[in-house]
């Protein structure tokens, strides 16, 4: 039988448990999930490309479920090179709908073999967004409950530098 996949794609800058969560529960529908690290020209990123994959290499080295890559360029051409037909994205209120909408509907304009597989945040999660984090990581406040520990020292040593 062949293998199912689906892509995560996202900035995760940084990964928060919200996304932490979404994979978890990607993984319950597919056999592989493809943590993608997306270069958003719109956003203007905390950590480097390098320092975001080292921290998901940590996060899942010991997870033969979960590959960790990065991508410059259109999703779908990402999920041609590596024969997947699924995008998961996580939502969590109204105001991510608007543009995961128009998202969704582009790539499958673009491929239309290519489906996007939305995820509802876990309540515990729907406030959580890495711009958040990194908001009160600037104050120096305490992000313990919202991200895994590497995340935490990670910005401890970023704010440090800033
Ligand atoms: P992007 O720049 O593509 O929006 P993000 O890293 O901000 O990348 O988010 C990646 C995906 O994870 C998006 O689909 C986003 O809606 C989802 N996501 C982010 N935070 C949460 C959360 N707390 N709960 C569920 N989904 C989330």
């Amino acid at each position: 039988m062949s293998v199912r996949k689906a892509v995560y794609p996202g900035s995760f800058d940084p990964i928060t448990n919200g996304h932490l969560d979404i994979v978890q529960r990607a993984k319950g529908l597919v056999d592989e999930v493809y943590i993608a690290l997306f270069l958003n020209p719109t956003k203007h990123p905390l950590f480097t490309i390098k320092e975001r994959i080292d921290i998901l290499q940590t996060l899942f080295k010991a997870d033969p479920a979960v590959k960790v890559v990065s991508f410059e360029g259109l999703i779908v051409d990402f999920c041609r090179e590596h024969e997947i037909f699924t995008i998961i994205r996580g939502l969590r209120a109204v105001s991510d709908f608007d543009y995961e909408f128009q998202m969704a509907l582009t790539n499958r304009k673009l491929n239309d073999r290519i489906d996007s597989v939305f995820l509802m945040t876990d309540t515990k999660y729907s406030y959580l967004s890495s711009t958040i984090i990194k908001q009160i990581s600037r104050f120096n406040g305490d992000v313990g409950d919202f991200v895994p520990a590497i995340v935490e020292d990670a910005l401890k040593r970023k704010m440090k530098h800033e």
